[in-house]
């Protein structure tokens, strides 16, 4: 990010290196990740305040592990290595590193040794951490000060604070190492002098400074879903470039109850951004008639928004050059491209024809999600999209499985917010990741007012997730249950039967289709 300090992640391929550029951030300080074949003068070049090495499966000694170069450790630039980083940082120096037979997974009891310690300063000497490793460092390099140790770990901590070199075995990003944030910030404020500067306002200054100066003069457009990153993106563009962005919402009919409402109530009276609302439901029911294989289902609202969006772009007078996009960091560390200095990439926006390409401008391409529902709050966005669960871009048509239709979509849409009303009644709206209805377009026989009925059953979702990956289902109360069957069967006459759906991921996925 623009001019602020920042420390660079070395990835060694581990399991939390994305953590480990959190918790640098949760302390303030700019983070990002980098592979570590990155060149050393390429890092050099981005002049970081300070490097972590991270964790990875490999052993330092084994052919094909990846290495790092001597270099990095005389750039005047402190490093931190942690756990592979730290075996790394004492086999390049010197040290060595042995597969000793004691391998820690889990919990561990740490020693600290040198109560002047920069990495454990105002820290208890004896501490719990969390340890995933199979080698340790039994010998640490010359010139370096043994700083901890446990059982299995003879130098689970040195250190060479005048070379600006410190190295630990266990993790200090995970939780399960409860004063592990402290020798992060040991690390941070100490070893590279930096002080606690990145803000929610400076992430809103830098990058609006560098849109504006990027986009100039141009026109920009951004599509809205009704989600949180593509209103936040909006939102922060609109602050870059004010008048000069149009926003346009494809109302595909496919949103959950009051959405498209909210999106208008926010953009166009509240934040008043120009925003063009286009009610395009009847030719996206068009174009599902008939179809029931969710996949089709994706490709033709994929299709018919690309249209849409399309029509109005160029119906357009003054062309707009720039298309807004909510990319986020973790996306971006997937694809591979880490250059995430960019505030613009690619031409060519998938889908749309080649003479209207967009150059994209990604604001959010740098953050985490929960960094962007705090710029999102501190933008003035209202909680109900800050804070709005996520939600599949094909909206209710994969929640009904089978044809979709305008009457299934009204009564999965009623059916949706008694849940989502209920839920947070009881108070439970921000302890699961998502809840929601499902419509399976069968029927079965109930009996209601001494009438024999046919009716739709209605599924509840209600799962609790950290990122998606893997979700457990909700115990939700019974009284929860019991207030959203009774009020469903009560008010939508074309459903007779509720259900809850008691299944995690895996084997189950968190949205049906
Ligand atoms: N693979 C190395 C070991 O087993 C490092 C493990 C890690 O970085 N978590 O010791």
């Amino acid at each position: 990010m623009l001019d602020s300090p920042t420390v660079l992640v070395v990835d060694f391929g581990a399991q939390y290196a994305q953590l480990i550029a959190r918790r640098v951030r949760e302390c303030r300080v700019y983070s990002e990740i980098i592979p570590h074949d990155t060149p050393v003068a390429e890092i050099a070049r981005r002049r970081p305040a300070g490097i972590v090495l991270s964790g990875g499966p490999k052993s330092v000694y084994s052919p094909g592990a990846p290495d790092v170069d001597p270099k990095m450790f005389d750039l005047g630039v402190p490093v931190l290595g942690i756990c592979y980083g730290q075996q790394l940082m004492a086999r390049t120096l010197g040290g060595e590193v042995a597969r000793t037979g004691s391998a820690e997974f889990g919990r561990a009891d740490l020693e600290v040794l040198s109560p002047g310690s920069v990495l454990f300063s105002d820290q208890p000497a004896e501490q719990s951490v969390w340890m995933s490793h199979n080698d340790a460092v039994v010998q640490a390099p010359e010139g370096f000060r043994l700083t901890a140790s446990t059982q299995a770990s003879p130098v689970a901590g040195f250190e060479a604070p005048r070379r600006g070199l410190y190295g630990v075995q266990f993790h200090p990003e995970v939780v399960h190492s409860p004063w592990g944030t402290e020798v992060l910030k040991n690390f941070l404020y100490q070893g590279c002098a930096l002080i606690p500067s990145w803000t929610m306002t400076s992430i809103i200054e830098s990058t609006t400074a560098s849109i504006s100066q990027v986009v100039g003069s141009d026109r920009v457009v951004c599509a809205l879903s009704g989600g949180v990153d593509s209103s936040v993106a909006a939102a922060l563009v609109h602050r870059a470039v004010g008048d000069q962005l149009t926003c346009v919402f494809v109302d595909h009919g496919l949103l959950r109850a009051s959405e498209a409402e909210q999106v208008e109530d926010t953009f166009r009276r509240h934040l008043e951004i120009d925003l063009i609302h286009i009610k395009a439901a009847d030719r996206f029911l068009e174009a599902l008639r008939g179809v029931v294989d969710p996949e089709t289902k994706r490709k033709r609202i994929g299709e018919t928004f690309i249209r849409v969006f399309e029509e109005t772009a160029r119906a357009d007078p003054e062309d707009a050059r720039w298309l807004v996009q909510g990319t986020l960091y973790p996306d971006v560390i997937e694809s591979g491209s880490r250059d995430a200095a960019r505030i613009k990439s690619h031409h060519n926006v998938g889908g749309l024809p080649d003479d209207m390409a967009f150059t994209l401008v990604e604001p959010l391409r740098n953050l985490f999600k929960d960094e962007v529902r705090r710029v999102g709050v501190e933008l003035g966005l209202p909680e109900e999209i800050v804070w709005r669960q996520p939600f599949p871009g094909p909206g209710l048509a994969v929640r009904i499985i089978g044809e979709v239709t305008a009457e299934r979509l009204d009564i999965l849409r009623t059916a949706d917010a008694i849940v989502v009303d209920e839920i947070n009644r009881a108070g439970l709206g921000r302890a699961v990741w998502q809840a929601f209805a499902v419509l399976p377009a069968i029927h079965s026989v109930g009996i209601q007012g001494d009438e024999r009925t046919y009716g739709y059953p209605i599924v509840v979702r209600a799962v609790s997730s950290e990122d998606a990956m893997t979700a457990d289902w909700v115990r939700l109360p019974f009284e929860v249950l019991e207030r959203i069957s009774s009020r469903v069967v009560g008010t939508v006459p074309e459903i007779n039967r509720v259900v809850y759906d008691v299944t995690s991921k895996p084997p189950g996925t968190i949205e049906w289709e």
